[in-house]
């Protein structure tokens, strides 16, 4: 038998490669696994169509599930404020909770505003080509602030909360994003239908069949 690969980073740390890999886990799940990112201002949607793909997909058999924001910053992240240093290192921490979770054979949708493309274009080099999809979740300020279904808007439009996005800090739209939903245009069933249509042609529902 084999030993176990050991690599050693600069730091002598070192990573313990175990007998089972993803693709085991891929293969024994019959599914692919990975990290799919749902980014969009506050209230465009990303946890609603993130919980109900999250529902059907469960019904299907497939490990899945949600990493969203403020559950997040409830426990793992709870030390946690919104400093530049601060939301770097919640990010950083959700992306490799996400890689942890994804190398357990876990499809994990994650649902985070990450307004700035250099995140996201940090997260996407976490992750190998064919198991990270960024998921454009679109709608108007004008239509956030209408729904604002956490009456966040109005309090950063009073200027009780700081630095809000899409009102006092910028939202840097996707330049290529893998999927885009436009939450103004689709009704949500059909928003949810949409994202499993494309797992599915990104091979996530279906690995390993004909
Ligand atoms: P986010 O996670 O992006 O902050 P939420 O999912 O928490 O947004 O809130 C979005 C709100 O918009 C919910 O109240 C939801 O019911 C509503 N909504 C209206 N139309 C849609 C749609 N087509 N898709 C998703 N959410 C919608």
């Amino acid at each position: 038998m084999d030993f176990c690969k050991h690599d050693i980073m600069e730091n002598h740390v070192i990573w313990h490669n175990g007998y089972v890999n993803r693709s085991d886990r891929n293969r024994l799940n019959n599914h692919k696994s990975g990290l799919v990112w749902f980014t969009g201002l506050s209230a465009s949607g990303k946890s609603t169509i993130a919980h109900y793909v999250e529902k059907e997909l469960f019904n299907r058999g497939i490990r899945v599930y949600v990493l969203d924001g403020d559950n997040v910053r409830h426990g793992l992240n709870s030390n946690l404020g919104f400093s530049p240093e601060d939301r770097k290192e919640n990010l950083r921490r959700i992306v490799e909770l996400s890689k942890l979770f994804a190398d357990a054979g876990i499809l994990v949708l994650a649902a985070f505003i990450s307004p700035f493309r250099a995140d996201r274009a940090y997260i996407r080099s976490r992750f190998d080509g064919d198991n990270f999809l960024e998921i454009y979740v679109k709608c108007s300020v004008e239509e956030c602030e209408r729904r604002d279904p956490k009456g966040q808007y109005r309090k950063a439009r009073a200027g009780i909360i700081k630095e809000y996005t899409g009102v006092s800090s910028p939202y840097e739209e996707p330049l290529n994003p893998d999927l885009v939903i436009e939450t103004e245009k689709l009704s949500l069933g059909d928003a949810v239908q949409k994202v499993l249509k494309f797992l599915d042609e990104k091979k996530f529902i279906s690995y390993g069949k004909a």
